[in-house]
């Protein structure tokens, strides 16, 4: 281990342990009432999002753009209807999807799914996208990568803060929300119907208890 790799895995092993407390305080503390009624789904709730696209990307940033605002939308009217949560940007008056100004290192480019994107979190691609979010710990920021090894979105549920899509998940509206859901805790189901469907052509569905998970996350606020 070289002294980089070394001082990525401490700081990745910080960032997990502050996250998995802060998260574990909301969801029996401060949002206990959603822990245990979410599926009453009152009262509305905020989730505050970010999509940056990592520069070098291949087609034009501009339609990319614009295929991601209609995954964001399709977020809004899922979220909306299922959890009575708001999917908003992090302030109020700035845009939803912005080109990252920070050149990616090629591993953040080229990231890796599932138990890859676990070993990833406590390399340089972990380090890149926690300096690089948004702001940490409430909202949610996405990155909009090249590729993923093995997947075409990837979330590490709650213990980072940031999830991944490749651009064919970008233009797939459902995986933006399937992500940003995992995100809030929740994770596959096998049922077809349901966002949490692990393959392509999922449904929008989400049942009682997902409810009460989704919304007793951190990142889903009252403010
Ligand atoms: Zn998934």
């Amino acid at each position: 281990m070289t002294g980089n790799s070394f001082w990525n895995f401490i700081k990745g092993i910080v960032r997990a342990v502050i996250r998995i407390i802060i998260e574990i305080v909301h969801r029996l503390l401060i949002n206990l009432f959603d822990t245990l009624f979410g599926f009453l789904k009152w009262p509305e709730k905020k989730l505050r999002i970010k999509v940056f696209l990592l520069k070098t990307q291949q087609p034009d940033p501009e339609i990319l753009a614009t295929e991601v605002t209609d995954a964001i939308n399709y977020t809004k009217e899922v979220f909306r209807k299922n959890f009575n949560v708001s999917v908003l940007p992090v302030r109020n008056n700035e845009p939803f999807v912005e080109i990252l100004k920070a050149i990616p290192s090629y591993e953040a480019l080229h990231t890796k799914g599932s138990t890859g994107a676990l070993t990833e979190e406590f390399k340089t691609a972990g380090s890149f996208y926690a300096a690089n979010l948004r702001a940490p710990i409430y909202p949610v920021t996405a990155f909009v990568v090249l590729s993923i090894k093995g997947a075409t979105g990837c979330s590490l549920g709650p213990m980072t803060d940031y999830v991944t899509l490749d651009h064919s998940a970008a233009r797939d509206n459902s995986i933006l929300a399937h992500e940003l859901a995992h995100a809030c805790g929740l994770w596959h189901l096998s049922d077809q119907e349901n966002l949490l469907w692990n393959r392509k052509n999922r449904g929008d569905k989400t049942n009682w208890w997902q409810k009460n998970i989704f919304r007793g996350s951190r990142h889903v606020t009252y403010w």
